[in-house]
């Protein structure tokens, strides 16, 4: 199972993010510091060890191994190294996982220092996870992302001196303005730093952010699909020249470094969710907590589940999830572990489904997968439409 632990905190929120997270002020952060201590952070560190010792108890939990523990936000690194070597720490200990579990914490260059990079790794963490999303000044400003160019090279070259062998970069494209040369830019610098794993994303316009407002203004314009594609094509073209296997729709990798946790959401396994707004799914049943950061707290510390929402997902409907998630694969969905999990094959749920998408070029299948063919994935959420009931 994996592990999820969400830090709803950041310094100040980028212009597009859509993300649960809570600004806490770059007045108030100790850049390159010790992170910010505050009593609202204490407080939802509590709450955290609180949430997650009540789970370690449960009957559910009781013998299932965790073989991933990730920590994500907002980000993570506004809390304190003492903060973060506390939650690695007592949640290893309470659910029994292991030192060679994948433990990733994410952050953001700018936020930690070498003192803290040091505390993350004695707390077991042995994969860092940074948003870099561009490596020109320009376009970080246009983002409202709140570190230097040079923040980036300090953060990932400190991380190397204090021994993470594990380290994935995010990179974003489709940025207002940027062009196929800008792109190519990125691309390459990020390279240059050899990481095991390189995440891309297109930037999207979502609702209740200030780019939205302004594309409501007429003052921004969604990128241009066809730019957006090239991007994509050439990112995929540069990465696999230089090592890193395409082995999900944005995620890429040297060979032997996929991200284990997110693995698990792809081949659609359980995982718990601690924090304000995460999100978990157990025996069948997606939950998610309060996202308001007060009520959270105050549900945890009263002794109730802290869960705003809940959904039990039926059979048809989890089939159908299994498969769209599978899909984000380039290795698919694999007929054995739907079987093992539905007791039903593939072909016998969705085989129409399956042999009109493969007639029209869309889908291919071996003996053991179903997969995206290679002019489907840009496609992608098309063909995932076809398997919902
Ligand atoms: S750092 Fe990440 S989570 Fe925080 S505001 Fe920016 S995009 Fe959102």
């Amino acid at each position: 199972m994996a592990l999820y632990v969400h830090i709803p905190f950041c310094v100040a929120k980028c212009y597009y993010c859509s993300f649960h997270s809570y600004a806490i002020g770059r007045e108030n952060c100790v850049l390159r510091g010790l992170g910010q201590r505050n009593s609202l952070m204490e407080r939802y560190v509590k709450a955290l060890l609180k949430e997650g010792e009540k789970y370690s108890r449960s009957e559910y939990l009781a013998g299932k191994s965790f073989d991933s523990l990730y920590i994500g936000g907002g980000t993570p690194t506004c809390l304190t190294g003492g903060q973060l070597y506390l939650l690695l720490a007592s949640l290893r200990e309470l659910f029994g996982i292991p030192p060679e579990a994948e433990i990733t914490v994410e952050a953001n260059p700018g936020t930690l220092d070498s003192g803290m990079l040091r505390k993350l790794r004695e707390g077991g963490c042995n994969r860092l996870s940074l948003g870099v999303q561009s490596f020109d000044s320009r376009e970080l400003k246009a983002l409202g992302r709140i570190h230097q160019v040079s923040d980036v090279y300090n953060t990932f070259n400190e991380a190397r001196r204090e021994g993470f062998a594990n380290i994935n970069i995010d990179l974003m494209y489709g940025l207002p303005g940027q062009d196929l040369r800008q792109w190519a830019a990125n691309l390459k610098e990020g390279v240059e730093l050899r990481p095991e794993h390189i995440s891309l994303y297109q930037l999207s316009l979502e609702e209740n952010t200030p780019f939205y407002d302004l594309l409501q203004k007429g003052l921004l314009a969604e990128f241009a699909e066809d730019t957006a594609a090239e991007m994509y094509s050439l990112a995929q073209g540069y990465l696999a020249a230089n090592g890193y296997g395409h082995y999900e729709i944005s995620n890429y990798a040297k060979s032997g470094w996929e991200s284990v946790h997110n693995k698990k959401y792809w081949k659609y396994k359980e995982y718990l969710g601690l924090g304000s707004g995460a999100t978990g799914f157990l025996d069948g049943n997606r939950y998610t907590n309060y996202g308001d950061i007060h009520a959270y707290c105050d549900a945890v510390i009263a002794d109730k589940r802290p869960v705003e929402a809940e959904e039990i997902i039926d059979t048809r409907t989890a089939m159908a999830e299994m498969i769209f998630m599978g899909l984000r694969l380039k290795q698919g969905v694999s007929k054995k572990d739907f079987a093992e999990r539905f007791t039903e094959r593939i072909e016998d749920i969705f085989g129409e489904t399956i042999q009109r998408l493969k007639a029209k070029g869309l889908l291919e299948e071996s003996t053991s997968h179903v997969f995206l063919s290679e002019k489907a994935i840009p496609l992608a959420s098309i063909v995932f439409i076809e398997f919902l009931p």
